[in-house]
């Protein structure tokens, strides 16, 4: 797991914003995907269903993909699976083992949606090189120098959704997956170099299984966090920007850390 794709200058870790928008890619923004890349391996972290199209409008090569990391199976995290799969099987090969770590059943989900869009598709070939590895809640995953744990986030039951922290070239980072608001982001958030959080409202709370602004702008100082940046952005967020006072993520965005 060595990545020939890692950034060049004196920054360990680069995070490429690859989908910055809600289900709905509102106001034409990627649903969700950040590429997290450094010397010792590339991770896509979370697949939304424009996945091809975000990488390879910024050059971006899928075959440089170590590890996939998936915070919860809703469409507009894992959806773009399948064509990852296809892009493996016809475009470029990965002739090496890629790591997909996510929550449980996201195997076999992942090969029911390829089987769906892709019935003639031989899921044989594929396994060959996808390595899935289920993660509970407090459990870590490591894979070389890369290591995975998660909580779990208020989103969906019975299936199990995860907010993620990675640690990758001395950094880490913390990604809230999709969630309502959730008291344990605090700690489990705390001293990250990069904590992304979702904030799908301005100041909507009828669905308690996801943030606004108003939540995450009074718990701001309580996060110890060295950058926050919202993200899974929904159209009350942007229709309010000039009002926020918080950095918000756009697709393309690159962080350095
Ligand atoms: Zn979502
Ligand atoms: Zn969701």
């Amino acid at each position: 797991m060595n990545s020939s794709n890692a950034p060049s200058g004196a920054k360990p870790v680069s995070v490429t914003v690859l989908g910055s928008g809600d289900a709905f890619a509102t106001a034409g923004r990627s649903q969700s995907g950040y590429l997290i890349r450094s010397k010792d391996a590339c991770i896509l972290m979370d697949a939304g269903p424009d996945l091809l199209g975000s990488l390879k409008r910024k050059n971006l090569a899928p075959a440089d993909i170590d590890i996939v990391v998936i915070s919860h199976l809703h469409g507009d995290h894992y959806g773009g699976l399948p064509f990852l799969m296809l892009e493996y099987m016809y475009e470029s090969p990965p002739e090496r083992m890629i790591y997909v770590v996510g929550p449980r059943n996201l195997e076999s989900r992942s090969y029911r949606m390829m089987k769906l869009s892709y019935p003639r598709f031989d899921l044989d070939v594929i396994r060959h090189w996808l390595h899935f590895i289920e993660i509970a809640p407090h459990e870590e995953v490591r894979l070389g120098r890369v290591r995975i744990d998660a909580i779990r986030s208020p989103h969906t039951n019975p299936d199990v959704s995860l907010s993620l922290r990675l640690r990758i070239g001395g950094r880490t980072i913390v990604y809230s997956g999709d969630s309502g608001w959730n008291e344990g982001l605090v700690e489990f958030a705390r001293d990250a170099d990069l904590f992304l959080c979702e904030c799908t409202y301005f100041e909507s709370s009828h669905l308690e299984f996801h943030m606004n602004y108003p939540q995450l702008a009074a718990n701001r100082d309580r996060f110890k966090v060295k950058r926050m940046v919202l993200t899974h952005l929904g159209h009350e967020v942007l229709e309010h920007r000039r009002d926020i006072k918080m950095e918000l993520a756009h697709d393309g965005m690159k962080i350095d850390l």
